[in-house]
């Protein structure tokens, strides 16, 4: 009998141990590919369509001195337009 329990109790911490190691590979997996792109992390606003986006992928206008960032060719347009 007592060789049963052990045997038992042997795979409980191999089925334990497994899992343990899924878990702890998908967090490695998740967080290693996220650091890949460099990303500053600053967000700029775009006043056109009210939304914040990365400075990288910003569009950057400087006007009466002061910076400005678009999301896409189309609203540093209507910036443009509108201040004209
Ligand atoms: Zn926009």
């Amino acid at each position: 009998m007592g060789l049963y329990r052990i045997f038992f109790y042997a795979l409980l911490f191999f089925v334990i141990y497994k899992i343990v190691r899924f878990f702890s590979s998908l967090n490695k997996r998740s967080s290693s590919s996220q650091p890949k792109q460099k990303v500053s992390g600053k967000m700029v606003h775009d006043k056109i369509c009210n939304t914040y986006l990365p400075i990288e992928d910003a569009i950057k206008e400087i006007h009466n001195g002061n910076e400005y960032f678009f999301c896409s060719e189309t609203c540093r347009q209507k910036f443009l337009q509108n201040k004209n």
